[in-house]
């Protein structure tokens, strides 16, 4: 209960994050600036000085996401880019760093071709196995939960305290929930990482990503990876994100309450052979979700019978995006075998949006009628 009311009082303080800045005139949205020089007569006062250093509108919506994550934040041009930033800030040279085997899998190629080359050794561990996992001889570990494709979850506060015992630096990757339903510095973790191109851009039309983290010295890492290596946001992308939270928690209001009630009625339905959805009281990931998050996502895994079958769901249903990616105002639907996911050939991983749930479940339902 205070948990929520807390909650609230940030999701309310998120929209007005600018009021205490504000002059006589200013405009109440943020200036869109895209400037890669500024005024600079002198070097010895502070002000913006140069692009990659620093900019106007980064900084608007880096204020805007610390009022949701509770703590700094460093914006990036996508969340891979955010990724890779967290992991050279944290990696220690002679310790492992401990994956997830199922999670998002451009970070496993990432540091196999990346970090591997230098000799750190990386090791997979499914993400349901983390709270038991060796975590001896690790600098890092990285967790994503729930996991994405798959849903999986494990217990943020346990394998935080596990990992801090073993010496290593906790990452969590938070991009299938976002700041809104779920909070891992609050559990223990010291990095969060995230795709803001998902849910927070939320329109499908930009890349983004932040790393958010209380640790004064990792975070200062992560601020000169981007300066000494370049991977600067646009400014035009950090407009649209502002814009895109602006709604973030009223999007995912909708669009979990939708998934829960498409997720129970897909797992009744005859057609489907396995569902997945961490809102499900009987879902191996509930328990964990409902002790550590605000809300159990807009994410939701249905294996159909075949890739045929799967394909042909979504050429069938009228509000199903074929798109790879999701956290969208339309939902979306992917078969993940065709990357490679180590998933059934029949998997679809759809992201639910914000169509009114009776009509997209209408839609749904009329699509699984001719599969
Ligand atoms: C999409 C995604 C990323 C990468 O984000 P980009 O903006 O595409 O670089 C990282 N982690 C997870 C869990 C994702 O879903």
């Amino acid at each position: 209960m205070t948990m929520r009311n807390d909650d609230d009082r940030r999701f309310a303080e998120l929209l007005h994050h600018r009021s205490a800045r504000l002059e006589q005139g200013d405009p109440v949205a943020p200036p869109l600036v895209s400037a890669a020089t500024y005024h600079l007569p002198r070097s010895d006062v502070g002000g913006f000085v140069y692009g990659r250093m620093s900019m106007p509108t980064w900084e608007e919506v880096e204020a805007q996401m610390a009022v949701l994550e509770g703590a700094p934040c460093v914006s990036f041009p996508s969340g891979m880019a955010a990724i890779s930033a967290a992991l050279f800030a944290a990696v220690v040279p002679g310790k492992r760093v401990v994956l997830p085997s199922d999670g998002y899998y451009t970070v496993r190629l990432f540091a196999e071709q990346f970090l591997m080359p230098f000799g750190v050794q990386v090791d997979y561990v499914p993400t349901v196995d983390m709270e038991k996992a060796d975590f001896s001889g690790a600098g890092i570990v990285y967790i994503e939960t729930p996991s994405n494709p798959g849903l999986e979850v494990c217990d943020i506060a346990a394998v935080a305290a596990r990992a801090h015992s073993a010496g290593a630096v906790v990452i969590v990757d938070n991009t299938t929930m976002t700041a809104v339903l779920q909070r891992p510095l609050d559990l223990g973790a010291d990095l969060v990482v995230a795709a803001d191109t998902k849910a927070p851009g939320g329109h499908s039309d930009v890349l983004f990503g932040h790393v958010a983290g209380r640790d004064a010295v990792l975070m200062q890492k992560v601020r000169d990876w981007r300066k000494l290596s370049g991977a600067v946001p646009g400014a035009f992308e950090a407009w649209l994100v502002h814009r895109g939270i602006e709604t973030l928690e009223l999007r995912l209001s909708r669009m979990c309450a939708s998934a829960k009630v498409i997720a129970e009625r897909l797992a009744a339905h005859p057609k489907v052979r396995a569902l997945r959805y961490p809102g499900l009281p009987g879902d191996p990931s509930y328990a964990v979700t409902a002790r550590q998050a605000r809300g159990f996502g807009f994410l939701i895994g249905m294996t159909l019978e075949s890739a045929e079958r799967a394909e042909r769901f979504l050429e069938a249903c009228p509000y199903m995006a074929r798109t790879t990616s999701f956290g969208s105002t339309h939902s979306a639907g992917e078969r993940r075998a065709r990357w490679g996911d180590a998933v059934p050939e029949g998997f679809l991983r759809l992201s639910i949006g914000v169509e009114p749930v009776e009509a997209l479940w209408d839609g749904i339902s009329a699509a699984l009628d001719v599969v």
